[in-house]
Formats: structure tokens, C-alpha cells, sequence
């Protein structure tokens, strides 16, 4: 599907890596100027920049922003800003998980994935959304989770923030409606990133799996389709909701599960 996203500018935060990174790709194949933001290797984040410039001849630049702080979520909107001169898509990406029984959770965990997976999306959001206003026109793609719509044992910080996040994309949705600005958020299920690559290899060592095995288990558990959702779906999903075609599609939640909450 090709949408042309030429002339806008997109922040994706978490944008070095899974999901965050294969939106940011989607967005460049279709023109958009991307401020990447998240962790990584110096070296790998500057040839990424590099890639999408001579893939895509589009602009690319990569801000550092530790999305836990406030602050800094503030001045990553503001260096978008001041390189870009607008800010049309915001795509808040970037997220953590633990998982551990409720008792045994943690406080610094627990705080540390509220900052990250909710509170970050509210401070980007605040800043991006009046420069969306005085154009008329923005993207805000927050990336939530099924467990943004069910939960899971173990994973009591991480549903509370998701099912948080898709809460902050309905109160978004009705204070821009009618202003040329929707949000939505997406609802991947099991997608093969590294934050889910964690949850395999804990999964061998505690249950003495093979690779294929535990790859199986978790699918077999809740993802019908028994195949992972892939990040450039997530991406094409993004693009499509950037376009003219989707401009009445706001305060969603749009599950990319392989069926998983249509259990
Ligand atoms: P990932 O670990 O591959 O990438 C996470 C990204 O967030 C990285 O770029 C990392 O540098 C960045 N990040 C983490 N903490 C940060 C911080 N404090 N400040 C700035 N950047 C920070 O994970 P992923 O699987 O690609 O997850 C991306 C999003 O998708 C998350 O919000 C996650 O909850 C959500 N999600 C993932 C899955 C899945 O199966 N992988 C499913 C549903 C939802």
C-alpha cells in the first residue's frame, strides 16, 4: 500500500529497535522524515540513520532522550520541533516489561514501567499536540498491547500501563476531534523482538525447553494464528493511520493478535 507521508515529519520513540524500529522503516519507505529516539549502539544508530536517508532520501536524525524523565520528553518533542520545523506524527513506542509475581514485583520496576509504557505517551503528547493544532493536521499512534485489553498473570505493571495507555488515546481522540488530529493505538499481540526474546530464553532456562519448544508453548498459549505478528505489520498499520483514508478513525484500539483477544 503506498500512502504519501512526503513532507510530514514523524517522532517514534523506541525507534532503534522491534516494533519502534520497523514503524519508523514504514513510515521512511512512504517519505516521512523520522526523529529516531531510544537506546543503542553508536555505531548501529548512526547506520540506521544512514540506510533511511539512501533508502528512502529522507531526512533522519536521532535524538537522545531518556523517555522516563519528563523533562527530557519535553525537550526531545522540542528538538524535533526546532530540526523539522512541525511535528505531524507522534508514535509513542517505547516500553519495558517485567514479569513477577505481584508480591514479589518490585517498586522500582513497577514505577520505572508506568514512567516508560504511560506517563512517557502523556508528556510527549501535551507537547507534540498543539503544534499539531496550529496546522491542522497529526498522527498520534500510541503502541498499547493486547494486554492493553486483557491481562496476563505476572505482568501486573506492564497490563496496568497498557490498559492505562489505551485510556490516555480515547481522552487524546476526543479533545483533538474535529481538529484534523486523531489518535489510536495499537494492539500487537506476540511480536519476535528482543523484549519478547527475553520472555523465551526465561522460559528455556525455567522449563528446560529447546528454542522451538518455548517459540511454541508461548504461541500455543494465546496467539491462534500460531505465527508472530512482525513489526513491519505494526509499521503498515502506523502508515495507514497517518493517511486521509483513516482521518475518522480515532480513540481505537486496533489488535494485531493472530485472534488472541477474540477468545
Ligand atoms: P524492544 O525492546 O525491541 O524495543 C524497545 C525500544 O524502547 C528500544 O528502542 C529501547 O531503546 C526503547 N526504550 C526503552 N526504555 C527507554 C527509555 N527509558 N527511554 C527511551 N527509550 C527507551 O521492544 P519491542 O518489543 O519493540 O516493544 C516496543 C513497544 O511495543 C513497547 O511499548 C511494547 O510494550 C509494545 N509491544 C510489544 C509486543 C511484542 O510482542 N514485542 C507486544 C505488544 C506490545
Amino acid at each position: 500500500m503506498e500512502i504519501n507521508l512526503k513532507g510530514k515529519h514523524a517522532l517514534v520513540t523506541g525507534s532503534t529497535s522491534g516494533i519502534g524500529l520497523g514503524i519508523a522503516i514504514e513510515l521512511a519507505r512512504n517519505g516521512c522524515d523520522i526523529v529516531l529516539s531510544g537506546f543503542g549502539d553508536a555505531v548501529a544508530i548512526n547506520d540506521l540513520q544512514t540506510r533511511l536517508r539512501n533508502d528512502y532520501g529522507v531526512r533522519a536524525i536521532h535524538v537522545d532522550a531518556d523517555v522516563a524523565n519528563p523533562q527530557q520528553c519535553r525537550a526531545l518533542v522540542a528538538r524535533g520541533l526546532a530540526e523539522f520545523g512541525t511535528l505531524d506524527i507522534l508514535v509513542n513506542n517505547a516500553g519495558i516489561q517485567h514479569v513477577a509475581p505481584l508480591e514479589e514485583f518490585g517498586e522500582e520496576k513497577w514505577d520505572a514501567i508506568l514512567a516508560i509504557n504511560l506517563s512517557a505517551a502523556f508528556h510527549l503528547s501535551a507537547a507534540a499536540l498543539p503544534g499539531m493544532r496550529r496546522t491542522g493536521y497529526g498522527r498520534v499512534v500510541n503502541i498499547a498491547s493486547v494486554h492493553g485489553l486483557v491481562a496476563s498473570k505476572f505482568k501486573a505493571a506492564y497490563v496496568a500501563a497498557k490498559h492505562g495507555l489505551i485510556g490516555l488515546t480515547k481522552v487524546t481522540a476526543l479533545e483533538t476531534a474535529g481538529q484534523g488530529i486523531t489518535c489510536n493505538a495499537i494492539c500487537p499481540g506476540w511480536v519476535l523482538t528482543p523484549l519478547v526474546e527475553a520472555q523465551i530464553e526465561d522460559r528455556m532456562r525455567r522449563e528446560g525447553l529447546d528454542r522451538r519448544a518455548a517459540e511454541h508453548l508461548l504461541l500455543s498459549e494465546k496467539q491462534p494464528s500460531g505465527q508472530f505478528a512482525t513489526p513491519g505489520q505494526i509499521g503498515a498499520l502506523a502508515v495507514f493511520l497517518c493517511s486521509d483514508a483513516a482521518a475518522n478513525i480515532t480513540g481505537a484500539s486496533l489488535p494485531v493478535d493472530g485472534g488472541w483477544t477474540a477468545q
